[in-house]
């Protein structure tokens, strides 16, 4: 499985999806793409990246509720989830979702539905459409710009090298001299948008989250200056 954008949940590194997706397909492999952190932060285009099953959700980018998702399913990956074996009569089985949703023309959902899920989910699609998808890439893009030029201009090293960030979250390694732990407590102060990095090693990495409603210049600028603060202290 490959992220679309960030590596794990929410991680500062984007995958090399396009040749991720390449190899699989010399190698006849069925692709399942988490594109959770690539919907509405950056350009994702499923059908022309080749990918089988994408999977994402409006909780990030796209500034929706956390509860739904979406899933986009190609032609090759129906024959492998319609095979004679494969386990059926169950909410969890796509194939069943197909007959009883798709191939009935998209009436009435199966199953209960959420209907406050679907309520949020709507107004946030609202949104998307108000704003434009592309509108709201850009301004992922000059979000995590924005905090790129910040920590560089604290002097602090972002964590992935230029073109290979996510647009949703940048993090910096804390400096060898200051206690990673006490700086995370002091910017939590003022911002629970700060966050510890996940994954070996990622305890000595802060994140600043800059998706969603978030992904705003003057929301960085003013995550940039209690940074500052905090190292000053
Ligand atoms: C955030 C994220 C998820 C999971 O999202 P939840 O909000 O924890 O459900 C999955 N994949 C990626 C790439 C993400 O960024």
């Amino acid at each position: 499985m490959a992220s679309g954008s960030a590596a794990g949940c929410g991680g500062p590194i984007l995958n090399p999806l396009e040749a991720i997706l390449r190899l699989a397909r010399e190698r006849d492999m069925l692709t399942i793409v988490d594109a959770v952190a690539s919907l509405g932060g950056h350009p994702f285009a499923a059908d022309a990246l080749g990918a089988d099953i994408v999977v994402a959700g409006p909780q990030k980018a796209l500034a929706g509720p956390a509860g739904i998702s979406a899933v986009a399913v190609s032609q090759r990956a129906w024959t492998e989830i319609g095979r004679p074996d494969a386990p059926v009569t169950s909410t969890l089985s796509l194939i069943d979702q197909k007959h009883l949703w798709l191939d009935a023309g998209r009436g009435a959902l199966p199953g209960t539905p959420a209907p406050l899920e679907l309520w949020a989910l709507a107004a946030a699609l609202d949104r998307v459409e108000a704003e434009g998808i592309e509108t709201i890439i850009d301004r992922h893009s000059e979000a995590a710009a924005a905090a790129r030029d910040g920590l560089l201009a604290l002097g602090l090293n972002p964590w992935a090298g230029e073109g290979e960030a996510s647009n949703l979250v940048t993090a910096f390694a804390v400096p060898a001299d200051v206690d990673a732990t006490l700086l995370l407590e002091r910017l939590r102060g003022t911002d629970p948008d700060f966050s510890l990095g996940v994954g070996t090693g990622a305890d000595r990495l802060i994140r600043l989250n800059h998706t969603g409603r978030r992904a705003d210049p003057a929301v960085v600028h003013t995550m940039i200056s209690a940074l500052a603060a905090a190292l000053r202290r």
